[in-house]
């Protein structure tokens, strides 16, 4: 039986996680969770998993949700610290980081320290905390699953075997994109996106966020950071391939020409399940792919002049230092702004590309440079969309 503490709980990736752990509770229970604001939801999941402890973003949540779940023996509680403590604590074998954002790196890291399997879908915490992050994983001894559909097929296309083949026979990774709802809109008719449509992904249902990032494609360009410090690769060993499908989820090829993809439904409880059961697997419920229905998968080269934020994530990979930590902060800002209609969708990577060259860059020593990173870069953020300034 393995305990699973599930941060981010209520969102997109906690409910397929919380599917997983229901058509299996021989083999899962829930032990911990978390969520920020939304107490029905989080009152729901207490009833029906009985949780030991669960943690909210504010006290006012807190109280809510203790008020619909009087009766149940959980404890109710709020704050960092309480998040960082349900990640590690004793009785939890495996943590899945599923929080929105740069505020899943605190957690994460708690749940890094602590040694558990770490079920990592919050690329934002390896993306801005990269080389620290993987050398904490490292020094603790946890086990680092990728969730994020792409690097959890490249994961398992890579060579697993002490006898099979090595990482040097790798030529390269291929990382497929659907390339979002507006892969065929002009650059005219992309100025006056609405947040409604750009969350509508084709493929996928996912958070509001990580919908904006998918149609942006500064998703992409987070992903081609994440599997740059989870497989030790550079951007430039890894190629981007708009896949409009989304049924490969992403290839290894390797030196003698062989490429090996993993293919599927799009649906997030795949990757879910293979990080929870990893080396094994277990159902789903996902229905079987049928290739012959499809008929076709297409592929095709992604088109930067449309969408600058993947270049503008491989510039930030080779600048190093704390400017992955800032284009993801102006990102996180931009978004908000965008979902709050202060700026247009394509304003998106203007404020991007602004911010990232408008901050100082510095080497990455500790952890609190990222955080006084992340920090000050969301005030220059702010700033800069408040004055019109990119
Ligand atoms: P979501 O918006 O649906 O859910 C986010 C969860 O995080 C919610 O439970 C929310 O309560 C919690 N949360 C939000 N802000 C918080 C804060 N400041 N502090 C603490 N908790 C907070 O998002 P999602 O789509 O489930 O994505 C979660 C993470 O997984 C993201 O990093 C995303 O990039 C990644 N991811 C998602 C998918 C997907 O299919 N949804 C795929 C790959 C990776
Ligand atoms: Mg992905």
């Amino acid at each position: 039986m393995q305990g699973i503490c599930l941060l981010g709980a209520t969102g997109s990736i906690g409910q397929s996680t919380l599917d997983v752990i229901a058509q299996h509770p021989d083999q899962f229970k829930l032990v911990n969770a978390s969520a920020h604001s939304s107490v029905k939801k989080m009152a729901e999941i207490c009833h029906r998993f009985l949780p030991e402890r669960v943690v909210m973003g504010s006290a006012e949540a807190c109280d809510e949700l203790r008020e619909l779940c009087s009766g149940l023996d959980v404890s109710i509680e709020w704050g960092d610290q309480a998040l960082e403590s349900i990640a590690a604590q004793d009785g939890v074998d495996q943590v899945m980081a599923a929080i929105m954002g740069f505020a899943g790196l605190k957690p994460t890291l708690s749940a890094i320290r602590a040694g558990k399997r770490i079920l990592l879908a919050n690329k934002e915490s390896l993306v801005t905390a990269g080389q620290l992050f993987m050398n904490e994983v490292k020094k603790h001894g946890a086990v680092l699953l990728p969730i994020d559909s792409e690097h959890n097929a490249i994961y398992q296309s890579l060579p697993q075997t002490a006898t099979g083949a090595v990482k040097k026979d790798v030529a390269k990774i291929i990382l497929t994109a659907s390339g979002g709802p507006f892969r065929s809109w002009s650059l005219e008719d992309m100025k006056s996106v609405t947040p409604e449509q750009a969350c509508n992904h084709p493929n996928w249902s996912m958070g509001q966020k990580i919908s904006i990032d998918s149609a942006s494609l500064m998703n992409k360009g987070l992903e081609l950071i994440e599997a740059c410090w989870l497989f030790d690769v550079t951007p430039d060993d890894v190629e981007v391939v708009v896949h409009p499908e989304s049924i490969v989820h992403s290839m290894v090829s390797y030196l003698d020409g062989s490429v090996i993809a993993q293919m599927g439904n799009p649906d997030m409880k795949i990757p879910i399940a293979y990080g929870m059961t990893w080396p094994n697997r277990v159902t789903t419920q996902v229905p079987p792919l049928n290739l012959v229905e499809i008929g076709c998968l297409n592929f095709e080269a992604p088109d930067l002049q449309r969408f600058p934020n993947l270049d503008l994530a491989a510039k930030a990979w080779y600048l190093g230092g704390t400017a992955m930590a800032i284009l993801n902060a102006a990102n996180e800002v931009a978004v908000a702004a965008f979902l709050q209609k202060k700026i247009g969708f394509l304003d998106i990577a203007r404020v991007n590309e602004r911010v990232l060259f408008g901050m100082n860059i510095d080497p990455v020593e500790s952890l609190n440079v990222v955080f006084q990173a992340d920090l000050s870069t969301r005030e220059f953020a702010h700033h800069v969309i408040a004055q019109g300034d990119f």
